[in-house]
């Protein structure tokens, strides 16, 4: 999978796209990232990628040609099954989201920034509105790493253990349930005897109704769905 992010601050993604799961995945060949500087899409010669609104709103507004330049030049060179603006009014990130769009090929990610970006490119150039919550960060740059790593962590062979992956919290709607390791008795705070008695079936079980017991108590909605 290839994702390429459009951003103006590439330095602030440098360290989060090079560590841990996203620099294995990158490492192994099965996630490319690529980040570009808006600053290089622009004809403006002081780089400058961004105005004042029209109307005479406070803020300023990122313009659409650096973006329509950066996007152009991406997709006369492959094809791209969304290209994503993240944005505090789109749709919200959740796991079955990330899980599908772990199975696309290539994406663009649009981070705004500023007061948000000039509205036709929302209308002619973006496929999909993407929110990490309902809150404003100052740019998209931190919900372009959610959704990166979300996402890669799902493609088959990031993580080790597969089976990692398809066990935690929101797949299959179910919270996971608790998890310990040695020692098993720290200072008199023991770790549940069924997960030493060896009895798989039961161990199962045991996980299984702690997970169903932790939605019922800390996301019931979750249940509903
Ligand atoms: N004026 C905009 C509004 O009220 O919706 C907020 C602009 S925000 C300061 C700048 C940029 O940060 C946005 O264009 C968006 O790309 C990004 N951003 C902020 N909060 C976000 C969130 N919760 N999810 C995704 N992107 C977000």
């Amino acid at each position: 999978m290839r994702i390429d992010i459009l951003t103006v601050l590439p330095e602030m993604l440098e360290s989060p796209l090079n560590c841990s799961i996203l620099k294995r995945a990158q490492d192994k060949g099965l996630a490319e990232i690529v980040v570009h500087n808006l600053r290089d899409y622009t004809t403006n010669k002081h780089r400058k990628v961004d105005d004042y609104p029209f109307g005479g709103e406070a803020g300023m507004v990122m313009q659409v040609e650096p973006v329509d330049r950066a996007i152009t030049h991406l997709k006369s060179q492959r094809e791209y099954d969304e290209v994503i603006y993240t944005s505090p009014d789109g749709e919200v990130l959740s796991q079955p989201m990330a899980n599908s769009l772990s199975l696309l090929n290539n994406i663009i990610i649009l981070c705004g920034h500023y007061k948000g970006i000039d509205y036709r490119i929302r209308e002619h150039l973006i496929t999909r509105e993407i929110s990490i919550g309902d809150y404003v960060l100052t740019g998209g740059e931190m919900p372009a790493v959610v959704i990166t790593d979300a996402v890669v962590r799902l493609i088959p062979g990031v993580i080790g253990d597969e089976q990692s992956a398809l066990s935690d919290s929101f797949q299959d709607n179910l919270l996971a349930p608790p998890i310990y390791t040695r020692p098993s008795d720290y200072n008199g705070w023991k770790v549940p005897e069924i997960l030493l008695s060896g009895h798989q079936a039961h161990i199962d079980q045991w996980r299984y109704d702690q997970a169903v017991e932790r939605t019922r108590r800390l996301r019931p909605g979750l249940l509903d769905d």
